[in-house]
């Protein structure tokens, strides 16, 4: 075919558009290809160009097409084809940083600070049996659909007990195995810890069971669903990595082609900690043991100073905000001056929650206010926090070339919202709309890898009400258990 006729098809809708249009090498349907699904009619959403009524054609994993519906619909007629009238497909939301096992202290992880202060006589997780556990993340999956996410980094210790659970929901995963060498830092530091705390000692037995674990995962994992999952290192934190394990995973990261992680200054015990022991402010740190870089996604530098704002963006390490917890926290991070800086920026939901599109709205309004713009509230536009949930969380899990966007020839991953809403309608600017008003239960369908996993509503991966009711009762039997005695009641505000 040639360029002017694949021109026409397009129907003037313009050089951008052209951009994104027509793949020549498929366009036409081929003997014993996949059968295409077409999105017809319907407006296809990128956070630079909004295209209205027109197709979306995707033919095994990839989109094929994007052009005029008639001539869409002519190219593949034995389609299965999608009504898109009063639909829009937006690109798959990204998660960068969540903890699936966390699920179960919804309720209660949001409400009493970090490390949660509320001192329970017996940790809830403790009380789950056998595959309870495993539950737990699947129903944190099953949100995670729900919402619009189409790839999830997972960021645990132990992600092999419950991998196969999760590769059989239809998400694109990132397992991010996170591993530590301290001795004697057990986790995240509350301020009574940091008082409390010594000299930090590191082990490498701990160093090498844990880089063995990267490399079982890896090895069982990576690839598989037709590459729908990949394995990434992770270092936990700051404070209980040595500089052999920051070294030890870049250079597992480096030798695969994969992006890695950590916590970064996600509290001011944690920056505190290391100026203490290391004299050097936690991005400090990783830089001086060459850990920062544009592969790196650090999940919060909530705490960050101006030195480490430069260091970060002077690498051009990515940044992964969790807005909501950071809020939850009564903190809004620096990422005006992190944008600034040349800091990629990317979103993920931490703990309990694992809604991503709740979140574009919290990083929206928290970054406003946290700007100290002369005329404030125009900066950022929802458009560029849409763009940090999907262009951006691709650079994250090192996806860019494949998922982050709706364009010929990348992954098929995306969700169809339904538009005909009282709080969408009138919408001149559908993603404003959107990110300001939007539910995630306007989110009829959802296609990950060319498949649907959410169809009119209806989950296909998962048996949707089995999993509620079982996780309902068990997280009733063990909340009755823990609490409510025990859960502290706070006096209102007068
Ligand atoms: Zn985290």
């Amino acid at each position: 075919m040639s360029d002017i006729t694949r021109r026409e098809l397009l129907g003037g809708a313009g050089a951008a558009a052209a951009a994104l249009a027509v793949n020549p090498g498929i366009l036409l349907a081929q003997p014993n290809a996949p059968r295409a699904i077409v999105f017809r009619n319907t407006t296809v959403v990128n956070p630079d160009l909004v295209q209205n009524d027109v197709a979306l054609a995707v033919v095994g994993d990839k989109i094929a097409a994007i052009g005029p519906s008639d001539q869409i619909l002519k190219n593949y007629p034995d389609a299965d084809v999608y009504d898109g009238r009063n639909k829009a497909l937006f690109p798959g939301l990204i998660n960068c940083h969540a903890h699936l096992t966390a699920t179960l202290q919804r309720g209660f992880n949001e409400d009493f600070g970090f490390p949660n202060s509320a001192k329970l006589p017996v940790q809830p997780g403790s009380l789950l049996r056998g595959e309870e556990a495993t539950l737990m993340t699947v129903i944190g999956a099953l949100e995670a659909i729900r919402t619009g996410t189409t790839t999830f980094v997972e960021n645990a210790g132990g992600i092999s007990r419950y991998a196969a659970a999760l590769s059989k929901t239809g998400l694109r995963w990132v397992f991010a195995e996170s591993i530590r060498d301290s001795e004697n830092v057990p986790g995240p530091l509350s301020p009574e810890g940091l008082a409390k705390s010594e000299t930090p000692r590191f082990s490498q037995k701990l160093r090498e069971e844990g880089m063995q674990r990267i490399n079982d995962l890896f090895t069982a994992w990576h690839g598989k669903n037709n590459g729908r999952i990949s394995v990434f290192p992770a270092a936990a934190l700051t404070e209980t990595s040595s500089p052999e394990l920051l070294r030890d995973v870049r250079a597992f990261a480096d030798k695969h082609n994969l992006g890695y992680t950590i916590h970064l200054n996600q509290s001011v015990a944690e920056w505190e900690f290391m100026v203490k022991f290391h004299k050097l402010r936690p991005a400090a740190f990783l830089d001086r043991h060459g850990f920062l870089g544009p592969r790196l996604f650090a999940a919060h530098a909530r705490y960050v100073d101006a030195s480490e704002i430069a260091l970060l963006g002077k690498t051009r390490t990515i940044i992964s905000h969790q807005a909501n917890m950071a809020a939850n926290r009564g903190v809004i991070p620096p990422i005006p001056a992190l944008r600034e800086a040349g800091c990629p920026i990317a979103l993920g939901t931490d703990n309990n929650t694992n809604d991503v599109f709740e979140v574009m709205r919290i990083a929206l309004l928290t970054e406003r206010i946290r700007r100290t713009d002369p005329f404030p509230g125009v900066r950022p536009q929802p458009e560029d926090i849409l763009a940090d949930a999907t262009e951006g969380g691709s650079r994250a899990v090192n996806m860019q070339a494949t998922v982050g966007s709706l364009e010929v020839g990348k992954k098929a991953d995306l969700f169809v919202l339904d538009t005909l809403k009282p709080y969408l309608v009138p919408a001149g600017r559908l993603v404003s709309a959107v990110v300001h008003g939007g539910h995630p239960s306007d989110i009829e369908s959802v296609m990950i890898d060319g498949e649907f996993v959410m169809r009119g509503n209806k989950v296909l991966t998962m048996d949707e009400g089995a999993i509620i009711r079982e996780a309902d009762a068990v997280s009733k039997r063990i909340w009755n258990k823990v609490g409510p005695v025990n859960i502290p009641r706070l006096p209102r505000p007068k």
